[in-house]
């Protein structure tokens, strides 16, 4: 579903924010990415979703060579990738319906198929008694839920968060990393970057730890460690 090879990204600054990073996420896994601040989470992030490309080696995401992707090609492809992000991003002015089926109305779909889509999606997240709510009114974790809803909503198979529970407490962090485990079961994967390291210390997922731009430690959380 991920596969890095060798892969190497250095800033037109001249900083070299990831060198020979080499590692592959199956389908259907779900693994965390962590690492002090500034270690490449972000940069690592921003390869897989086209927002950056490598300077060396080669990204391939569900099949597809990102080197080889063309500009006009990049909606298509980041279609395959739902992204969630720790400030949810979310227009405070529409309601939660509004919110989650903006990613179908752009692709397209009928209002019928977008109804029964984001009603699914919204029942996913435990968040059907909301659906006319704005997301102002609501709490943060149901905010980041709402966020979550809009990202399946299209049923991508990866999904990709980056510091998901950054604003949440222990309690709610754990209640969305369940969220998470509940779509991984449904055969989506999952690729969670976080510092929060107590958060992965309570799971026995593969966590992949970056340091100073290079993959030091893949396996599961009890080993891992950033000294
Ligand atoms: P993390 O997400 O782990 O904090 P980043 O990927 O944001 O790490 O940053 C890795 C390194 O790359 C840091 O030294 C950072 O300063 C640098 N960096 C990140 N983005 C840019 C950019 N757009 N231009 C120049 N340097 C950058
Ligand atoms: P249909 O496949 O006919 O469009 P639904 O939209 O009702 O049917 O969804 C069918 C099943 O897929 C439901 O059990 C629903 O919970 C589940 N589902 C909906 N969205 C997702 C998603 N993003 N990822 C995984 N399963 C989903």
């Amino acid at each position: 579903m991920i596969k890095f090879e060798e892969v190497s990204k250095t800033y037109p600054g001249g900083q070299q924010a990831l060198s020979k990073v080499d590692f592959h996420v199956e389908q259907g896994e779900m693994a965390f990415l962590t690492g002090h601040s500034g270690a490449g989470k972000s940069t690592l992030l921003k390869l897989i979703s086209l927002m950056e490309r490598p300077n060396v080696g080669r990204v391939l995401i569900n099949g597809h060579d990102l080197g080889k992707v063309k500009r006009k090609q990049v909606a298509y492809i980041r279609r395959d990738i739902g992204m969630i992000f720790q400030s949810h991003q979310l227009l405070m002015g529409k309601s939660v319906f509004d919110n989650v089926a903006l990613p179908l109305i752009i692709e397209g779909h009928t209002r019928k198929t977008i109804f029964k889509r984001v009603d699914a999606a919204l029942e996913m997240v435990g968040l059907r008694d909301k659906t006319k709510s704005l997301p102002i009114t609501l709490s943060g974790g149901e905010q980041q839920r709402v966020g979550i809803a809009r990202a399946v909503v299209n049923r991508p198979p990866l999904l990709l968060a980056d510091e998901p529970t950054g604003n949440l407490d222990p309690k709610l962090s754990m209640e969305i990393i369940r969220l998470f485990e509940d779509f991984n079961s449904a055969g989506v994967s999952v690729f969670i970057a976080t510092h929060d390291l107590g958060l992965i210390a309570r799971m026995k997922y593969r966590t992949l730890t970056l340091k100073g731009g290079r993959m030091i430690t893949d396996g599961l959380s009890q080993q891992g460690g950033w000294s």
